[in-house]
């Protein structure tokens, strides 16, 4: 399964790079062979034409059904410390995340500048690529460079729905209350943000002003969870519900 950014043209395909290596070199493919080729959010099967330094292919006709969640989840993270923004994409990537969008949150022990998070969006793209392509998508999580807190308040609006994961409401009845809103969104909403604080948790200041601009709040059940486990939870239950 080979992520292509070029559309076909008369149903005709060519696989450069990395794809083109692993068909030839990894997976030792010849002429005639099927792969799937995924352009443009549709599955393709298609047959090899042609193996040189690039790869043509040819459609069949034949297509996969989508794997893609019927809603966009967007997973918007308080800058955390270490790799957990790499577990995040990952895992995430295969839960049917929409999309990735750090934030430099007040409590964010790390401290990037512009360069260093292009740099790490470039590695979390590749990351959110390799688990696409495993886990069977037909879209590959777009991974934004970090914003900050004020620029993410101003993209809620572009939502249908926007929770903000905070501990503080953790009881099992505000869960209950999570489950409820999910399900009374099932079939309506098409975008839903989530907004998870870092280590040290969402300042009281962001929770209200996230409150203000429109958000819900989501308790992700009585235990505290880590940063990187907080998301994952929320994209398995946005799933239960809407799938
Ligand atoms: N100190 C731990 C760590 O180092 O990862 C816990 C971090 S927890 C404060 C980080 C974020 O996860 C919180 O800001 C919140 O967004 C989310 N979170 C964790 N447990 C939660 C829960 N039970 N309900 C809602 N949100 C939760």
């Amino acid at each position: 399964r080979y992520f292509n950014e070029q559309p076909f043209t008369n149903e005709q395909a060519t696989l450069t790079g990395d794809s083109a290596k692993h068909i030839a070199k990894v997976m030792r493919m010849n002429v005639g062979d099927e792969v799937i080729v995924v352009s443009e959010g549709v599955a393709h099967i298609c047959t090899i034409t042609n193996i040189e330094q690039d790869v043509t292919v040819a459609q069949t006709g034949r297509t996969v059904a989508s794997p893609e969640m019927p809603v966009r989840v967007t997973i918007a993270c308080g800058l955390p410390k270490g790799d957990k923004l790499e577990l995040i994409t990952q895992k995430g990537t295969e839960l049917g995340m929409f999309s990735l969008q750090p934030f430099k949150a007040e409590r964010s022990i790390v401290k990037w500048d512009d360069k260093k998070g292009e740099k790490k969006t470039e590695r979390l793209q590749k990351i959110a690529l390799e688990a696409a392509e495993q886990s069977h998508r037909t879209h590959v999580p777009v991974i934004e460079n970090p914003i900050s807190f004020k620029q993410l308040v101003a993209t809620i609006s572009h939502y249908d729905a926007v929770f903000i994961a905070d501990e503080e409401d953790a009881k099992q009845s505000e869960r209950t209350k999570f489950a409820d809103k999910l399900r009374a969104l099932a079939g309506e909403a098409t975008s839903i943000l989530c907004i998870f604080g870092p280590e040290g948790g969402i300042a009281r200041s962001e929770s209200e002003a996230l409150l203000a601009a429109g958000a819900q709040t989501m308790s992700l059940g009585p235990r505290i969870l880590r940063a990187e486990t907080a998301p994952l939870y929320a994209l398995a239950a946005i799933s239960y519900e809407f799938e």
